[in-house]
């Protein structure tokens, strides 16, 4: 019998990324940074998942990416891809929680998250893992975020429930600003990053997961409510989105 979280890993761990993003997502975070070229960089993707945003930044970074999860199946399947296109050499991989990194005081020149540090809380993650940055470093995050001040009560109930954090990007940004980092650039992804990226390849693999659990009661309970929340997205998708936030912790 498999736990609810065995089930979620199986769902998610047979797509590509396991929240919404894409290529030119991160590739267009990446260019509010301005790292000297001529310097490898020490970097730590931090919930990275199977790694999608992990090797697009290794093949657009010199230096050594140090990729966290708490999954090793998610691990495994970036270890494949890392031996696949020949990136050895720039990126490992820790199965650790984010909330209990083993990492150095101002070990890393940027740490990236994306979709990822809900799990501890926006405000906790970027009070926690300032910690392990070199001043002058880069934080980049994508979390969940309000598109205007005011939206219809079903997503703002919706959201709360699933996550009371979600805000506008204005909070967001003080937060950042309140914890010793100044923000070097905003902004949200795009509708086709959910759907074509992340809803459509989780849709089209849940049959094949209801057939793969004998359409046990918890497997059903799982693609409902991935079900709902594709849905509330599509019907509000003009409210919310991945808001994207560079920062750079500020010299002392
Ligand atoms: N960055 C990836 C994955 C985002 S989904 C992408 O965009 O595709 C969130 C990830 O956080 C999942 O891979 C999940 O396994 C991981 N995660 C959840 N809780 C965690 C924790 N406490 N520590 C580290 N990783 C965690």
């Amino acid at each position: 019998m498999n736990t609810e979280i065995e089930l979620l890993i199986d769902l998610h761990s047979n797509t590509n990324r396991q929240g919404p993003g894409s290529k030119a997502d991160t590739l267009k975070a990446l260019s509010f940074i301005n790292f000297d070229k001529s310097k490898p960089i020490k970097v730590a993707d931090i919930g990275c998942g199977s790694g999608a945003q992990t090797l697009v930044l290794a093949q657009n970074i010199e230096g050594h990416i140090t990729a966290v999860d708490l999954f090793p199946l998610f691990l495994e399947r970036l270890k494949a891809n890392v031996i696949e296109l020949g990136l050895e050499h720039k990126i490992s991989t820790l199965e650790k929680s984010m909330e209990d990194l083993p990492f150095a005081h101002e070990e890393f020149d940027l740490i990236w998250s994306e979709g990822a540090v809900y799990n501890i809380g926006f405000e906790e993650g970027v009070k926690k893992w300032k910690h392990f940055l070199k001043p002058g470093g880069y934080i980049a995050l994508s979390e969940i975020t309000w598109l205007s001040n005011t939206r219809p009560d079903d997503i703002q109930e919706y959201w709360d429930n699933i996550y009371p954090q979600i805000d506008t990007a204005s909070n967001k940004l003080k937060i950042l600003e309140e914890n010793g980092y100044s923000p070097a650039g905003y902004f949200y992804i795009p509708v086709s990053s959910w759907i074509d990226n992340y809803y459509q390849p989780l849709e089209d693999r849940f049959d094949k997961f209801l057939e793969k659990h004998n359409h046990s009661e918890m497997a059903i309970n799982i693609v409902e409510a991935e079900k709902e929340e594709i849905q509330m997205y599509k019907k509000f998708k003009d409210f919310l989105s991945y808001g994207f936030y560079v920062a750079m912790k500020i010299q002392p």
